[in-house]
């Protein structure tokens, strides 16, 4: 191991968790290692997500040993282990079956290290490490069956066996390439590179829920334009969003603060895309991410209301009265909208912002608390109805622009407005 290769790890909880199960298999007769994605990553010198346990124990065998297990991927040799509070998955090694569904393997069948090296994605992804045997170091021992710490000294990510093979046999890894290529800042081997092209219109055979996560995932890191750019390259995108590709390059996504929220981030993809917002278009693509993507009614309902607010702040804001603009400040979707707005038009941004100062700054603030509520206009000996709601959103306007300052100022205007017939 040389230059690249982290020297020292993080000491979590977690991975106290997963040395001290290792331990604890070992004791028992058992090989057992750090597998995955932590071995990975702590080789790069990141803190892993979570540690995953790979063993030759069987879940029988696990569930015996440790007291507080849950089995609910046990049919495919997964056991996950709880241990000061925190849950390690175990997984048995594996050969995989075909997977004739492209979700699962149609059949496990527990087996070596070796063979379990053989069944994961990418070489990188291929690796176990032996915490105990520190001889070669403050990590423990590395077992590489497939040339993964060359990959990873390289910083390439690399299918383990024929590529053709392992992108027909489970699409999503394409999209896990992608992603991993982007966080990692690894690049995607060319022969990899080219099973993934090859096989891009496939991946609309995969499931919805699966692709939404990957591109969850890919949102959720501040690499996301990166990931992007290699969807477009690699012709995924398309299938990904059930449209077709575009490679302009994605200069808005780009821009988002690190921790943007998913909403924001798939609104200033539509945007790098060349949605125009404000028009028809918008609905439509909302309705066709929903499904491509499968997001939740709140993933969605964030999607449309930024995309909507938009065109309000860019068209509207400069005519909207104080009331108006405190309203729409108010609402979830402003800030991110106001995000997208800023890179789309600076000038524009400047002067929301510094009116968003001066209506910060008035003694009610942006969102008061009503002055006047419903049970208020009862005790008036006003009848709830249809007018009712329209008075009582009057009366807030009308605290929101300070026309009303007190909850007394709140009931002569609901009395004069009742009356008036006004509402
Ligand atoms: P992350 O840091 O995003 O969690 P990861 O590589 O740990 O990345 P996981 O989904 O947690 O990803 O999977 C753990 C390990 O399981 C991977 O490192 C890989 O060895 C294997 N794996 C996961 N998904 C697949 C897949 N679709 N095909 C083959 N092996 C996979
Ligand atoms: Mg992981």
């Amino acid at each position: 191991m040389s230059g690249t290769i982290a020297s020292q790890f993080t000491d979590t909880p977690g991975r106290r968790a997963a040395a001290e199960i290792i331990a604890t298999l070992r004791d028992a007769g058992h090989v057992a290692y750090l597998a995955g994605g932590c071995v990975r990553d702590e080789l790069l010198g990141r803190v892993p997500q979570d540690y995953d346990v790979a063993t030759d124990a069987t879940p029988p065998v696990l569930t015996r040993l440790f007291r507080k297990t849950s089995e609910v991927g046990a049919s495919f040799g997964v056991v996950l282990v709880k241990l000061h509070g925190v849950v390690t998955e175990v997984a048995t090694f594996r050969a995989d079956g075909a997977y004739t569904d492209k979700r699962r393997p149609d059949e496990v069948r527990f087996s070596t290290p070796e063979e379990d090296a053989a069944r994961r994605d990418f070489t990188v992804n291929a690796l176990f490490l032996d915490p105990a045997d520190t001889s070669a170091g403050p990590h423990g021992r590395v077992i590489d069956f497939v040339g993964g710490l060359a990959d990873l000294e390289r910083k390439v990510l690399r299918a383990v066996g024929d590529p053709d093979a392992r992108l027909a046999e489970d699409h999503l890894r394409a999209l896990r390439a992608v992603r991993l290529s982007a966080k990692l800042s690894f690049t995607i081997d060319d022969a990899t590179r080219a099973a993934i092209t090859r096989h891009a219109r496939d991946l609309a055979g995969v499931s919805r829920e699966r692709i939404g996560d990957e591109i969850r995932a890919m949102m959720a890191h501040a690499t996301r334009a990166g990931a992007v750019t290699t969807l477009a390259e690699l012709g995924l995108d398309a299938p990904v969003l059930g449209e077709t590709s575009r490679t302009t390059p994605p200069h808005i996504l780009a821009r988002l603060r690190p921790e943007a929220g998913l909403g924001v981030c798939l609104a200033a993809w539509a945007l790098d895309r060349g949605l125009e917002v404000g028009t028809t278009d918008s609905q439509l693509l909302v309705t066709r991410w929903r499904s491509a993507l499968c997001l939740s009614n709140d993933e969605r309902a964030s999607l449309s209301n930024i995309l909507q607010t938009i065109p309000t702040i860019e068209r509207k804001w400069d005519s909207l009265g104080v009331a108006a603009r405190k309203r729409l400040a108010s609402t979830d979707a402003f800030s991110d909208a106001y995000d997208l707005v800023f890179v789309r038009n600076t000038s524009l941004a400047g002067r929301v912002s510094e009116d968003m100062a001066s209506l910060r700054a008035t003694a009610s603030g942006l969102s008061p608390d009503p002055l006047v509520s419903g049970d208020d206009l009862i005790g008036l000996g006003l009848s709830p109805g249809p007018g009712f709601r329209v008075l009582l959103e009057a009366l807030y306007d009308a605290q929101l622009e300070e026309r009303i300052v007190s909850r007394d100022d709140g009931l002569r205007l609901a009395l004069e407005l009742a009356g008036s017939g006004g509402v």
